[in-house]
């Protein structure tokens, strides 16, 4: 970081200004010029908190080199992570698909849809177990009962399981069942739920929040790296725009501008991301195309009767011609399906 003086700096302002930066453990290197005095901050190897020095007297500015991101950032790590689950790699040549229902609803609906996404060549199972609904009249999820019915599909199809945990002491009881622990767009910035999950050492998928920029989603990353969890996998589902004909406006610039970003790895949620099943094919394959590591996609055998989320939901027979036609997309890009 580069502190930029104001010009007419006092003695005493600069003395102030190089101790508390010594404090935070750094060294400096002052320059004078003939208008401003600059110190640079040679540091010790964490970025800075910004916001310490600025509010200093005689600062005029402060202005960053390295990102506020350190673990997640490919400056550091310029080789892409691949997050091991169960034998199914998130992030290496071969495309990671997660399909199943937005909610576990019964062992038969739950089994039903497992054997239907495993056949059509899905990689993970995906269903909801804790839901977090807009209301508080919705169905809120079957609890560990779910998770139960979550842990006997993978034990019938081999299909590691992808499911959502919402609060910090839930962490153990969803671990036991779980695969992948899933962060909702809604609690991106849930901190201690982050440090819960962080400290978890269990591979996360790690939503956008729906009102979150990129820097945003990667400092939440950030958190569970921090803790030595490395095992993240990111997923952009669409943020909230004045665009009403879809739910959500997929940002599909945040797949390559994250791979850019970081070395972890990227999977788009078109389900979410659109809430319309009819859109749901095209964006996958513009996902793929953009460079996504895999997708996150909804399938309900009957999604007039779900409930949540069948609006955006796809039949099995749609889901498998989905995965047909994501194919030479796949090979366009050098991956496999
Ligand atoms: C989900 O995956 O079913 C879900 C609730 O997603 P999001 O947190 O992205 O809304
Ligand atoms: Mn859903």
């Amino acid at each position: 970081m580069i502190v930029i003086m104001k010009p007419g700096v006092t003695t005493s302002q600069m003395s102030n200004v190089i101790a508390r930066i010594e404090q935070m453990g750094c060294q400096t290197h002052i320059s004078e010029g003939e208008e401003r005095t600059i110190i640079g901050i040679i540091g010790n190897g964490r970025p800075l908190d910004r916001e310490q020095i600025q509010r200093m007297a005689g600062v005029d500015r402060t202005v960053p080199i390295l990102r506020p991101f350190k673990l997640a950032s490919r400056d550091f790590h310029p080789q892409d992570t691949v997050v091991k689950v169960n034998g199914v790699a998130i992030g290496g040549r071969q495309l990671a698909v997660m399909a199943g229902p937005c909610a576990v609803e019964s062992t038969d609906q739950l089994l039903e849809t497992a054997r239907a996404v495993k056949e059509a060549g899905a990689h993970m199972l995906r269903g909801g177990a804790f839901k977090p609904r807009t209301s508080p009249y919705s169905f809120q999820g079957m609890g560990e009962e779910g998770l139960k019915i979550l842990a006997a599909a993978r034990q019938e199809t081999g299909l590691p399981v992808v499911t959502e945990v919402m609060e910090p002491q839930m962490v153990p009881l969803v671990s036991a069942y779980a695969d992948v622990l899933q962060i909702g767009a809604r609690n991106m910035q849930n901190y201690s739920l982050l440090h819960a999950v962080g400290e978890a050492q269990r591979p996360v998928l790690l939503k956008r929040g729906m009102m979150c920029t990129i820097e945003e989603l990667l400092m939440a990353a950030e958190y569970i790296l921090s803790h030595g969890n490395d095992r993240v996998a990111l997923c952009e589902r669409g943020i909230r725009t004045f665009e009403r004909y879809t739910r959500n406006t997929l940002d599909i610039s945040a797949v390559p501008l994250l791979k850019q970003l970081s070395h972890l790895p990227v999977i788009v949620d078109p389900s979410h991301g659109t809430g319309r099943w009819e859109l749901v094919e095209a964006v996958s394959r513009a996902a793929v195309a953009a460079g996504a590591d895999g997708l996150l996609i909804e399938v309900h055998p009957r999604p007039e009767e779900a409930v949540s989320d069948g609006a955006q939901s796809l039949k099995p027979a749609r889901f498998a011609a989905l995965m047909e036609g994501l194919r030479p997309i796949a090979e366009a890009v050098g991956r496999t399906l």
